[in-house]
Parts: structure tokens; sequence; C-alpha cells
């Protein structure tokens, strides 16, 4: 009965194609390493170090993009070379918000992308508190005309990102939404899940045409508490900003060339710009230094994989366009792109694997299966639908993509505020987030597999 057992345990085995028991033994093997690697680490205390806050319009770009080339060929890449583009951007002057009656005191703000100037001399008008964004939009046309709107929606901590995804709507429509209805500027409680006194940015869908800016989370429930004694509050905006229509910005590409199969190509990054408050740490030197250091693990961790695996530090994903300006400049090549994602949630943990539709049976998947439980993390049933906003572009054009849930449960408190700092990074985490993306791009890379013809009913 035994042997028996042990036979049909054999048969078992040896039914595993060779390739993909080789496939498993090296997920687990880039893994083990990359546990252990201080890559990541290096390439985000690097960045952080050394250029710091990196908005899209502003010279600290520039030295991103040097820093960047710089990095990718001390790392050994090869073909690394500087995509520009052209983008809007906006840039941050001189901001402050104060109480001028009937309780004068400062208010904590920042403006969001896209916000216009006040006029010299600030601007002065009565505030309107809302404690939703609905309640912004149940009124009226000229409803708040000559008012500033402020709105205090509070935003939900999750482990993933639906918090955020429902939370970000007052920020990217409420003051183009406040402005229809006469508004002359808009205040935001910070999309965040903090309770410091620093607020958070972001960007808006385009310009509404009025001042527009976050407060800090206690900022936002002190207007509360004003506005609950009843007396009209009249609020002081002073803000200076700058929009540059055709801002020069750039991806930097770096590639670890395929053993037999170079043109068939793995795009993998993070972005390179970020907000200014900060240094970018979480959002996103952290992605641009798990997909770097995960695919150098995933190309040198024994022989050189079949396929090419390529980096690209997207040039302005806060105020858009990197995604855009890359899918424009390579549809030609887009069928040659076995697979795309983006890396841009912070360095926490991945917790959760979204794989591309139809593929989770194919023995690459199963390779990677394999090192899965050692880095807990679970297989969802549901394929991947999103590979983060710089390959919404290569998606459009069929690209398939993956998707790695990792925990946001700390981003938001920390996102897009003067707090996105290395020091906030645990470096144990982000090892299991490299080790995560490492080990599938190994898989990926060293298999011949065909994420298009999966997905096929
Ligand atoms: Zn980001
Ligand atoms: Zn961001």
């Amino acid at each position: 009965m035994k042997s028996l057992l042990l036979a049909a345990a054999c048969a078992a085995v040896f039914a595993v194609p060779a390739v993909a028991a080789d496939l498993a033994h090296d997920a687990v093997a880039v893994r083990d390493r990359a546990l252990s690697d201080p890559t990541a680490w290096n390439i985000l205390e690097s960045v952080t170090t050394e250029v710091g806050p990196r908005p899209v319009g502003t010279p600290a770009m520039a030295r991103a993009r040097d820093w960047g080339v710089a990095t990718l060929k001390a790392m050994g890449f090869e073909n690394v070379r500087v995509e520009p583009f052209e983008t809007r951007a906006w840039v941050r002057g001189t901001e402050s918000a104060e109480v001028i009656s009937p309780y004068p005191q400062k208010l904590a703000i920042l403006g969001l992308g896209g916000s216009a100037s006040t006029p010299p001399g600030g601007l002065e008008a009565e505030i309107v508190v809302f404690p939703s964004y609905q309640a912004l939009l149940d009124q009226p046309a000229g409803a708040l005309k000559g008012k500033i709107a402020v709105v205090t929606q509070v935003m939900r901590k999750t482990q993933g990102i639906a918090g955020y995804g429902s939370g970000v709507q007052p920020r990217a429509f409420g003051a183009a939404e406040a402005a229809k209805r006469g508004a002359v500027g808009f205040l935001l409680r910070s999309v965040s899940t903090d309770d410091t006194r620093l607020p958070h940015t972001g960007a808006m869908n385009g310009e509404p045409g009025i001042p527009a800016a976050a407060l800090s989370t206690p900022d936002a429930e002190l207007l509360e508490h004003m506005a609950a004694r009843g007396q009209p509050i009249r609020v002081r905006l002073n803000m200076t900003s700058t929009v540059i229509p055709k801002a020069a910005s750039w991806s930097v590409v770096g590639e670890l060339t395929g053993r037999t199969n170079p043109k068939e190509v793995i795009v993998v990054g993070g972005h390179l710009d970020s907000w200014d408050p900060g240094t970018g740490a979480i959002d996103d030197g952290a992605g641009v230094a798990i997909a770097t250091a995960a695919a150098r693990l995933a190309a040198t961790t024994g022989e050189r994989p079949r396929r090419t695996i390529r980096v690209v530090m997207w040039g302005s994903e806060e105020q858009g366009g990197s995604g855009e300006a890359y899918a424009a400049a390579h549809k030609d090549e887009a069928a040659g792109i076995v697979l795309a994602g983006e890396s841009d949630l912070g360095g926490d943990e991945i917790f959760q694997a979204r794989l591309p539709k139809g593929s989770m049976a194919h023995p690459a998947m199963k390779a990677f299966m394999a090192a899965a439980p050692g880095l807990k993390v679970i297989i969802s049933r549901d394929p991947a639908a999103d590979g983060g906003s710089d390959t919404e572009g290569l998606h459009a054009l069929g690209v398939p993509v993956v998707d790695f849930d990792q925990d946001a449960s700390r981003y938001f408190d920390l996102h897009h505020s003067a707090d996105d700092t290395l020091d906030k990074v645990d470096p144990k985490k982000l090892a299991q987030n490299v080790a995560t993306w490492a080990s599938f791009l190994r898989v990926v890379a060293d298999s011949d597999i065909d994420f298009r013809a999966l997905a096929k009913p």
C-alpha cells in the first residue's frame, strides 16, 4: 500500500514537465535571494537623499533623470536610455490660509495640482462647510456665489485601495463642481487617513479656475467646530502657482536582454516623479526601487532568462502624461510586449497576486505559486484588471498586465504629504515586496507563457 502511494506520488511529480520543475526551483531561489538583498533599499536611499522631491516642471526632474541613468548603468542594465516627452505641469509657489473672523487663527494647507492663484494680496470670503462631497453636489447653480466651499468628507482606511478610490473623488472633481455653483475658492479635508497637521496634496482633474487646497485633517475638523457655532466664518487664502503648458519630462529605461528571445519584452517599473512636500520615498521611489531590484534579481540569479526584462522609470505619473507618452512611442512594439506592470503603492508587503486572465493553470504560474506561500502571498481568483496608471496606455493596446495588491493601510497616512520620507519604509517589508515581483518576473521571463493566448475564452 505504502509503495503504491509512493508510486502515485512519484508519477504526479514526473507528470510535471521538467521545465516547470526548473521554473519552480528558480522562483524559490530568486525569492530567497531577494529576501536578504539590500538593492531596493539602497536605490530608495539614494534617490531620496541625492535627488529628493521630484515634481514635473522643476529642475529636480532633470536631476532625477540623470540619477536614473547613472543608477541603471551602475547596476549593469543594458540599452539605458532617456525617452523625452512634454506634459502640462503645475508648479507650487507660496501658500497660506487663515481664519479672519470670528476666531482668527492659521490653517495648514497645501495647494492641489491644477489650482489657480489667488489675486495679488489674497482672497477673502465666507466659507460654507459640507460634510460630504454629495452635499456639495446637491447645491443648485449659483448657491455658492462668492463663497469658499469646504468639503470635510472623511476617507476610510482599508487594506487595499478601496478607501482611496472613493475618497479621491472630491479632490479630483470638487473644486470644479464648486466653481460651477459660483464658489471663488475650494478647501478639502486631505484625502488621507492620518491625524497629523500635515496636509496631503494631489492632482485635480484639470484646472477648475479657482484656488483649491487641501486642509490637514485636524484643520478640517477645526472648521467644522467653528461652523457648528453658527456664525459666518471668513477665511483668507494666499496662493501662487505656475502652469508650464509644455514641460520637458523624461522616462528612463534600461534592459536586461533575454538569452534566446530578446524581442519578447516584459515591461516593469515605477514612476520617477513625485509630489513636492516629502522626498517621494513611498510614492514612488519605492516602486522604482522595487521594480529595478526585482528585475535585476530575476535576470541575474542563475542563467540569464530567455526574455528581456525592461525597467521603465516613468516620468510624469502624478500630473499625468508618462503612460500616454510611453504607449504612443511604443505602439508598434506593443505586440512583442509579453506583460506590463507598475509598482505604485509604497513599500509595504504584497498580500495578494492578481494574475493575468486565464493564466493560473499554466506551469509558469504554478511555478510562481510554489514561491508564493513562503511570502504569505495569496493568489486571487480574480484576474488582474489594472497594472498601474502608467501601464494603462499599453493595456489599451492589448498588452496583458499583472496586479499585486499590497498593504496600503499605512500608505494614505503618508502619501503626498511632507511625511513621505525614507524612514517610513520598513526594509523587511520592502524585501518581501521585491521577492514577490522578482520570483514572478523570473518565471515569466524564462518561460514561453503567452498571456494573450491564455486570455482567450
Ligand atoms: Zn504614485
Ligand atoms: Zn501619487
